[in-house]
């Protein structure tokens, strides 16, 4: 029998990192609160979704059972305003943001969750947590909505932290309001002209933002299960009143683990609607590779702030780069070849092992990704100059490398694609984005080539020169020429 992982996650419930012990050993439950589908995820969103991605992907990886659910919210008041907007039916609007979200989250390299529930599909589920809610004196009907009680719930906003008397202050039940106190919350909305609407014992309506996430998560993970994560700005009051409507009807706790991830910002200013600097996941995919994107999402710790720029992503991108040509140098020096069994230079699997441990350790991804530092740096070291001369020796050794660059792959969704490709799609992006004339290269480089062959250097090195200054770099290696563009200047 195999010991079960250690995995320490920061439990936003207890404020510490705690001892990840599923309620079923060996078995994880997973929920994440997905997008609400009346436009285009922003690159905030996506922050949050990969971050998670990539949680469900460390489990697995550990040899957990994962069954992670992450909902779309598909009724909602934003949804019948964009509607009313464009024309459309909200049902059709949202059905059609649904699939944009899908296309956008495989281009992100993001898997899909094993259960991905619409609120429009599970009304019956809904309706049954708000009866259960009503019958225990939680929540009240008032002329066809139905709202919860806060203050019948003793232990409201222990998630925040919050006290009750601070969350009240300057709040008052508004004149044509139907709940009692300020802080109750809708669970259902009586059904007004032109707005989609359910039948329900108090009426025709639709349900109100929360209560889904209790509804839903209950049907496919349990009354309770273990991590329940979002972003930072879900703590309050979502997660709250989720937590108050999945206890008060159950009786039980609701999620063991709260996880949260943090804000991303566009280099300093919050990014929000109402200011106009929302940058789409989609138009982001426009500028920058997917996995570089990826890159720079993981090099800060998921709960840590995290600042968007054009430096910033043409930095991982860079890195991007650098990887990827480490392994296809790497994978050209092993294509073929078998070096046997036998010993190798050092320890190699050293590095996959700072990799597990920083992922113990609340998921560190940027952690993990400083081990992968290491083990490139070790991969060209041994490729450009090995410090040891038996040649099948450095072959085991890079192969062992490269066999733990796969498995780190699989966790973080890095290095999924063939080096070639990836080089060279970079390649065609930037000699659009810097206009560099392609032809002109090639017959550049067939000129240096017949200079190198007739032994003129001083031609090749012209050559070469007049390249540079184009921005073109040149790359000789045992395989041939190569050229890729040179990184931008200041
Ligand atoms: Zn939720």
């Amino acid at each position: 029998m195999t010991t079960p992982p250690t995995i320490r996650l920061f439990n936003t419930m207890t404020m510490q990192k705690e001892l990840l012990q599923p309620s079923v050993p060996g078995c994880v439950g997973v929920y994440v609160c997905g997008p609400t589908v009346y436009s285009y995820i922003h690159i905030g969103n996506a922050r949050t979704f990969t971050s998670f991605d990539v949680v469900v992907r460390y489990l697995r990886y550990r040899g957990l059972q994962v069954r992670y659910v992450r909902n779309f919210t598909d009724v909602d008041d934003k949804i019948i305003k964009a509607a009313q907007e464009t024309g459309e039916a909200p049902v059709a609007l949202a059905a059609r943001y649904v699939e944009l979200f899908r296309e956008d989250a495989k281009a992100l390299h993001m898997l899909e969750p094993d259960v991905a529930p619409k609120v429009s599909d599970h009304l019956p589920e809904i309706i049954g947590i708000i009866q259960k809610l009503v019958d225990k004196g939680f929540a009240y009907a008032s002329q066809g909505d139905v709202y919860f009680s806060v203050s019948a719930d003793k232990d409201y906003a222990k998630l925040s932290k919050r006290h009750l008397e601070d969350l009240c202050v300057g709040e008052r039940v508004q004149p044509g309001d139907q709940k009692r106190e300020p802080l109750d919350f809708a669970l259902w909305k009586a059904a007004k002209p032109g707005e989609p609407a359910w039948d329900s014992p108090w009426g025709p309506g639709r349900p109100g933002w929360h209560i889904e996430c209790s509804a839903m998560s209950a049907k496919y993970l349990g009354e309770t299960f273990d991590i329940h994560g979002g972003a930072l700005d879900l703590i309050f009051p979502h997660h709250e009143n989720e937590i108050a409507q999945s206890e008060s009807a159950n009786g039980v706790e609701f999620a063991k683990y709260w996880m949260h991830c943090g804000f991303l910002d566009l280099e300093g200013a919050k990014m929000s609607k109402s200011l106009g600097n929302v940058v789409r996941l989609r138009d982001a995919l426009q500028r920058v590779d997917a996995e570089a994107l990826r890159f720079f999402f993981l090099s800060t710790h998921y709960r840590h702030p995290l600042s968007f720029s054009d430096k910033a992503l043409a930095d991982a991108e860079a890195r991007m780069e650098y990887f990827y040509e480490t392994l296809r140098k790497v994978d050209e020096r092993l294509a073929g070849k078998d070096f046997g069994d036998g010993p190798v230079h050092g320890d190699p699997h050293r590095f996959l092992a700072e990799f597990e441990c920083a992922m113990d350790d609340d998921f560190n991804s940027a952690g993990g990704l400083g081990a992968l530092s290491g083990l490139f740096g070790l991969m060209n070291e041994l490729t450009d100059k090995p410090p040891v001369k038996d040649k099948a020796l450095v072959g085991r050794t890079l192969r062992a490398l490269r066999e733990d660059v796969r498995k780190v792959s699989g966790v973080l969704g890095l290095f999924e694609d063939d080096s070639s490709a990836w080089l060279l799609r970079r390649r065609e992006r930037a000699v659009r984005e810097r206009g560099i004339d392609v032809a002109e290269v090639e017959r550049l480089l067939g000129e240096r080539t017949a200079a190198r062959a007739a032994k003129d250097f001083a031609a090749a090195d012209r050559v070469r020169t007049t390249l540079k200054e184009k921005g073109v770099e040149i790359m000789d290696t045992p395989a041939g020429t190569s050229w890729k563009v040179a990184a931008a200047q200041g």
